[in-house]
């Protein structure tokens, strides 16, 4: 269908001609007057284009272009203006009068049949948009599919900044346009942006005979918010904090903010068990010659302390080949319901000094036995104050085979560390 029509009788760079292009959704019919606009200049004549011919041309663009959307085309395009071409994108059912349209345009300034072009195809967008709870009818009120026919409503409405509460069945469109408050105070503080609007919307009274819209299974989308007002908004007074238990900075983008809630829950209920691990009690001893999937383990637990206190360093960063130490570094998991809960960080060493737990007591000569140390002890933030700090602190011991008030508390002891170490040894403890 592809054809190219002259205007002038000579076939020259410098003829008008209307070139006819189908395409898979509409056909494009554009009339070219490239060369014959640069032969008027070259003679220094007006090659503008009649104002009313503009008019026309782009009233007829606009219709045709909502059209061709209605029909179901998905994209978009962007209407041309100019006096080089005239593009109107139509459907194939309105070629021919498009063509006529423009010829007779261009030759004889008679701009009636650009106007029958755009009568033709122009919709009754806002009659579909009148405020109330309306079903509109395909074949009645409108032709292509009711899903089509709800997306172009939509988009209707949107640029109109309404909200259309729609709804597609089988054989209509249910619709309720409504207009957003927040649309309305914008509309109305920008009058020249927005020429020609009124709200039609706000003011509407749904009256009692409105047709009531049927339930569908699965969505009951039923009119709660019909009636309802604006919510509104009062100064708070204060900044809100700044910081979250679990260590994190609360100020943040809405991705930090994701990443927040998932380190937050590993913070307070802990990390879950890899799948891969077998468990076979409650505390797991994880040294620098574990396999590896248990000491990347240790490493995330370790993470949770480290973000909570702002430390600088994870204090389990065996996570690479096997290796002994030769101060025997280990870590204690506790898990509960397939949640690592709590972890110990330990080695041995022989240089401690024993410490009355009382603030002015003065340290004992060193005493060099080797002991086991607790480098950290950390248990997650909702399982605190329930024994399993202690239950770690006993494992460590056990497993050395001590008591625990033998085992060592590295310095500085945190408050929480010395009211547990207060618990387990009350006449003072071995620090280093
Ligand atoms: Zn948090």
């Amino acid at each position: 269908m592809d054809k190219r029509i002259y205007l002038d009788a000579e076939r020259t760079w410098r003829s008008r001609r209307i070139e006819v292009e189908a395409t898979r959704w509409f056909a494009v019919v554009s009339l070219d007057r490239d060369g014959y606009v640069d032969s008027l200049n070259m003679r220094g004549e007006d090659a503008d284009l009649p104002a009313a011919f503009t008019v026309a041309a782009e009233r007829a663009a606009e219709a045709a272009c909502n059209r061709v959307r209605y029909n179901g085309y998905p994209g978009s395009y962007l209407l041309s203006s100019g006096s080089r071409f005239i593009t109107v994108r139509v459907p194939f059912t309105h070629v021919q009068l498009a063509v006529d349209a423009l010829r007779s345009a261009e030759l004889e300034h008679d701009y009636t049949k650009l106007d029958e072009l755009t009568a033709q195809l122009v919709l009754p967008v806002e009659q579909w948009l009148n405020p109330g709870e309306r079903e509109l009818v395909r074949g009645t009120d409108f032709d292509p599919p009711p899903t089509v026919f709800l997306r172009f409503l939509r988009e209707q409405a949107k640029h109109r900044g309404l909200r259309l509460n729609g709804q597609a069945t089988p054989g209509s469109v249910w619709v309720r346009p409504e207009l957003p408050f927040a649309e309305k105070l914008l509309r109305e503080s920008r009058p020249e942006r927005y020429p020609g609007w009124t709200d039609r919307w706000t003011s509407h009274i749904e009256p009692d005979d409105a047709p009531t819209r049927p339930q569908s299974k699965g969505r009951s989308r039923s009119n709660l918010s019909r009636g309802a007002r604006p919510v509104r908004f009062r100064p708070s007074h204060i900044a809100g904090t700044g910081d979250c238990p679990c260590g994190t900075r609360l100020h943040g983008s809405r991705d930090a903010q994701a990443q927040h809630a998932a380190h937050h829950v590993q913070w307070a209920l802990g990390v879950p068990t890899p799948k891969g691990l077998h468990w076979t009690n409650g505390i797991a001893v994880v040294t620098s010659q574990s396999p590896i999937a248990w000491r990347r383990l240790a490493h995330r637990m370790g993470r949770l302390p480290q973000r909570e206190n702002g430390y600088d360093t994870n204090s389990w960063f065996h996570v690479r080949e096997p290796e002994p130490t030769p101060d025997d570094v280990r870590a204690y998991l506790f898990q509960s319901n397939h949640r690592v809960i709590g972890y110990l960080n330990a080695h041995d060493t022989d240089r401690h000094h024993h410490w009355k737990l009382a603030e002015d007591s003065p340290a004992s000569i060193q005493d060099r036995t080797l002991r086991p140390q607790i480098g950290l002890i950390w248990v997650a933030g909702t399982h605190r104050r329930h024994g399993i700090g202690r239950a770690l602190v006993q494992a460590l011991a056990d497993d050395f085979g001590c008591d625990t008030s033998d085992v060592s508390w590295s310095t500085p002891v945190s408050a929480a560390g010395q009211h547990l170490a207060r618990k387990l040894s009350p006449e003072g403890i071995w620090i280093s």
